[in-house]
């Protein structure tokens, strides 16, 4: 936290139908907005000399954006398996057979690539469910190394799961050749109380660290990777370390016919069952969910994050946003890993899903927008991470977590409403300046937070020999179970599934 004042003087304030914005001055001190005034008023008149200013005549300001769900350790994988649908990407991409081991300052540079898209496109918070299976310490402490250099407010999830990769998939285990079987089986997880010891070491060593912008949190994988046993750990460790849980649930329609076909009931019935159902809990995509999961989900108060890059290019479906909405649920928005986004720019992110939900079939007024999906990335986000109230709004004690557009850019002319045009025409292509609890990240276009140039010649380097030396031997290793997988999804796609339309 930036501990000198900063005073934002004569900024424009967004605009909405049109009308003449409002200029104001903002003064920030400790991390909290302390003081908003109209600009050359009697009150700005008084405002103390204040050494760190920006005179912000031709910029507008706005809260930040939240990505409340990403993967950094996929940075290395953009543009890859363009059209596959996600259990045969997870198969190169996470692969079940177990894959090579990479150097652990590979996890840094990755993360810092999903950092500099953040901040390019007005992000100041967002959720990493980094995926470390394996528990590897050091790939752990790279990896919030990153993102305390980044600068950002970062939770960042240590992996938990203890199902079979073959139990996890409907009718996989009757099909599955024996001698692929057996090696499927002996890349066992490893124990729970191993991987419930490494939370509890990486939320002491880390929780709370650089001055309170990183938090743990739990990430157990999805329902059908997990046991009734382990869910009720993860709630259990939730409650003790007063801390979140983020999870993929019933992303895809394989998903759902493992939601009725594995024991103890469905996925979200399960997640109540444990005690895991709650506003401690993110549920990670939804798509697959039937109107009786909804509303035990907005009753429970859960969030969920909305990836609408991903479940587009992975073919997963469109998840029910407006039906989620419609019953109370709080629903974020995420970029998702940028193996499946592309990118973890949160101003595509805005875009796609200010487009996505508008049913022919349904009246215009029950469309979702880019003020709709501009609240999801503010206030729901913020309240899926757990930050402080007043967050999204420029009021005395609000967090000054703040982006600054470039009014004088082309998509703002002319100039009718920022949360519009910021979405739909302009994207990150607007954004001047991040700041983040009062420390600025990004100015004029230019990231101060770290060095840009140099990380990306290092990242370049790095995932040249990632392509050259790990790529061929993932592509290998998922290729295998294609024959496999292809079935099951032939299967799952001529079932009648009840209940999701
Ligand atoms: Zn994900």
């Amino acid at each position: 936290m930036q501990s000198n004042p900063l005073l934002i003087r004569n900024v424009q304030c967004a605009v909405e139908n049109g009308h003449p914005p409002r200029r104001i001055d903002v003064l920030i001190d400790r991390g909290t907005i302390v003081s908003v005034s109209e600009a050359d008023s009697a009150v700005s008149a008084l405002l103390p000399q204040i050494e760190r200013r920006i005179d912000a005549s031709d910029l507008i300001v706005m809260p930040g954006l939240v990505n409340a769900h990403v993967h950094s350790n996929e940075a290395f994988e953009r543009g890859l398996y363009p059209s596959l649908p996600l259990e045969r990407w997870l198969a190169r991409s996470y692969p079940p057979l177990g894959g090579p081991d990479v150097p652990a300052r590979w996890h840094y540079l990755r993360a810092m690539l999903v950092a500099c898209d953040a901040i390019r496109s007005g992000t100041v918070a967002l959720q990493d469910d980094f995926l470390n299976p394996g528990c590897d310490h050091a790939a752990l402490d790279h990896v919030v190394e990153a993102w305390s250099d980044s600068g950002l407010r970062v939770s960042v999830a240590t992996t938990l799961s203890d199902r079979a990769y073959l139990d996890g998939l409907p009718h996989a285990r009757a099909s599955c050749e024996l001698s692929l079987a057996r090696e499927l089986d002996s890349r066992s997880s490893l124990p729970v109380a191993e991987q419930s010891a490494f939370f509890v070491e990486a939320h002491r060593r880390w929780n709370g660290s650089s001055s309170g912008r990183i938090a743990i949190m739990l990430g157990p994988r999805g329902p059908q990777r997990c046991s009734d046993s382990l869910l009720h750990d993860v709630a259990r460790l939730s409650r003790d370390h007063g801390c979140a849980v983020h999870m993929h649930v019933l992303e895809t329609r394989l998903q759902r016919a493992a939601s009725l076909t594995q024991p103890g009931g469905g996925f979200i019935h399960r997640l109540a069952q444990s005690g895991l159902l709650s506003p401690s809990l993110t549920i990670n995509h939804a798509v697959w969910v039937d109107q009786s999961d909804i509303q035990a989900i907005a009753d429970s108060g859960a969030f969920v994050t909305h990836n609408p890059l991903s479940n587009q290019r992975l073919g997963s479906g469109t998840s029910p946003v407006r039906r989620l909405l419609a019953a109370g649920v709080r629903v974020a928005l995420g970029s998702d890993g940028p193996a499946t986004g592309d990118t973890a720019c949160m101003s595509a992110v805005l875009r796609a899903a200010s487009l996505l939900h508008r049913d022919p079939d349904s009246p215009a007024s029950e469309w979702l927008g880019p003020h709709d999906a501009w609240q999801m990335a503010t206030q729901a986000g913020a309240g899926s991470m757990g930050l402080e109230d007043g967050w999204g709004s420029l009021a005395p004690g609000a967090p000054a977590d703040l982006v600054l557009l470039n009014a004088r850019h082309r998509a703002l002319v002319p100039h009718h409403d920022t949360v519009a045009q910021w979405a739909l025409a302009g994207g990150a292509d607007l954004v001047d300046s991040v700041i983040v609890r009062g420390s600025i990240l990004m100015r004029c276009g230019r990231i101060t937070a770290f060095n840009e140039d140099q990380l990306l010649d290092e990242a370049r380097e790095a995932g040249e020999r990632w392509q050259r030396q790990i790529w061929p031997l993932l592509e290998q290793s998922g290729a295998r179970l294609d024959t496999l997988i292809e079935p099951l999804l032939d299967r799952v796609r001529r079932e009648e599934l009840p209940g999701t339309g």
